[in-house]
């Protein structure tokens, strides 16, 4: 197992912020990821879980040992005529994953097609878009607690799963390495075309198969996000904040062209209409740009972690001052 002392990581996060791990390994197995344990309880070393390095802010020095664990196996569980539970690899590509299901004729994962990232850590912010949650499909959750090396399995339902939340980004934020992912997936067909861009594609073209609308998806995700291996970023900055129905109407009746979306605990307001309200689309905050076509997404142009949360303190300083929102940030500290 090679563990690599001062490491960059440049090539390991989306952001392409310069960053230097003191330890970095990439385990295959469970013995190489029990060799690492061992390798930093000598040494009283921190450890850290990195997956594809898509969601996160790293600081240019990571003291400890960051774990990218790469184990990718694929293993049908149990099946019926209508469903099939299967056990995924934490390593494995999410947006390989989307597709392999999908050539199997395996359903539910389609709207969260072309997400960068890992399986590992797909429960971890509850991934989502165009109305569809990875947690639907979720039956479990596998993986090590980092101090001592114990397995466990955590059902769905114990995971905490929220809005773009779960226990993996709160208690257990840190203290685990998800091993591997078990999924629920249909064989019945059953596509979600809720969100505008899909609903016009279905009118014009017609109810899409699951694999075409994982194709309309990557389509329009193409046609506005733009790709961190061109445009270093780590998708949508900041979450889309939920206000209460009286803050709403108080927002409604000064901005009635507002967007607004009713949820179970309030009013859901997309966080990129308020910036691009402020008229920051394109805007600089030193090398760290608002995008032009998505103002959602910070775009880095060689800055360090501390520009990066600069610029974004800048967004949030403004949408403070115009709305009174605090918007939260979405990307882990990777510290
Ligand atoms: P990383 O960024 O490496 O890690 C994220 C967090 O998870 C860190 O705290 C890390 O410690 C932890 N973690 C990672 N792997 C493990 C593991 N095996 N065990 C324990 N903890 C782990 N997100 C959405 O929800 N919806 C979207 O539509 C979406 N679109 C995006 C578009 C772009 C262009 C980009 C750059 C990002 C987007 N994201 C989106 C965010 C991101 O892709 C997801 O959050 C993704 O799941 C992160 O996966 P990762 O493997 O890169 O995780
Ligand atoms: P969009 O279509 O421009 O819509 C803007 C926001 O409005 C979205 O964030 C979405 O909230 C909300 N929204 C739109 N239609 C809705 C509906 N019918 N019901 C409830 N909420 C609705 O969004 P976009 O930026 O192009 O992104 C498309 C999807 O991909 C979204 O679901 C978004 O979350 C996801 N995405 C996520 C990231 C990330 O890094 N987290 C990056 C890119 C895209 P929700 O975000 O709650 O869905």
């Amino acid at each position: 197992m090679n563990i690599e002392p001062s490491s960059p990581l440049k090539l390991f996060n989306t952001l392409a912020i310069d960053a230097v791990a003191e330890y970095f390994a990439q385990p295959a197995t469970m013995e190489e990821v029990n060799e690492c344990l061992e390798f930093a309880r000598v040494r009283k070393l921190p450890l850290k879980v990195l997956g594809g390095g898509s969601n996160v802010v790293m600081a240019d020095h990571i003291p400890g040992l960051v774990l990218k664990y790469r184990a990718q196996e694929c293993e049908v569980l149990h099946q019926t005529a209508k469903e099939v539970t299967i056990k995924v690899g934490a390593g494995y590509d999410w947006h390989q994953f989307v597709l392999e299901c999908l050539s199997m004729g395996w359903y539910g994962l389609e709207n969260l097609a072309y997400i960068p990232g890992t399986v590992g850590a797909a429960p971890v912010q509850n991934i989502g878009a165009y109305g569809v949650e990875v947690k639907k499909c979720i039956k479990a959750v596998n993986g090590i607690f980092l101090a001592d090396g114990q397995v466990f399995c955590m059902p769905a339902q114990h995971c905490g799963f929220g809005y773009r939340e779960s226990h993996f980004k709160g208690e257990l934020d840190g203290k685990v390495l998800i091993t591997s992912v078990e999924f629920t997936l249909s064989k019945i067909a059953n596509v979600q075309v809720g969100y505008a861009p899909l609903d016009r594609m279905a009118k014009e073209k017609g109810m899409p198969t699951p694999f075409e609308l994982a194709q309309w998806v990557v389509e329009v995700r193409k046609s506005k996000l733009p790709n961190p291996m061109q445009l270093p970023n780590a998708g949508s900055f900041f979450k889309n904040p939920v206000v209460t129905k009286e803050q709403y109407l108080n927002l409604h009746s000064e901005h009635p062209g507002m967007p607004s979306y009713a949820q179970n605990d309030g009013v859901k307001i997309p966080a990129g209409w308020l910036i691009d309200e402020l008229g920051l689309k394109g805007v600089y905050f030193g090398v760290v740009k608002v995008h032009e076509l998505q103002a959602l997404v910070l775009v880095n142009e060689g800055g360090s972690a501390e520009a990066v949360l600069k610029a974004a303190q800048s967004v949030r300083d403004a949408v403070k001052a115009a709305f009174n929102i605090e918007l939260e940030q979405e990307p882990r500290l990777f510290i």
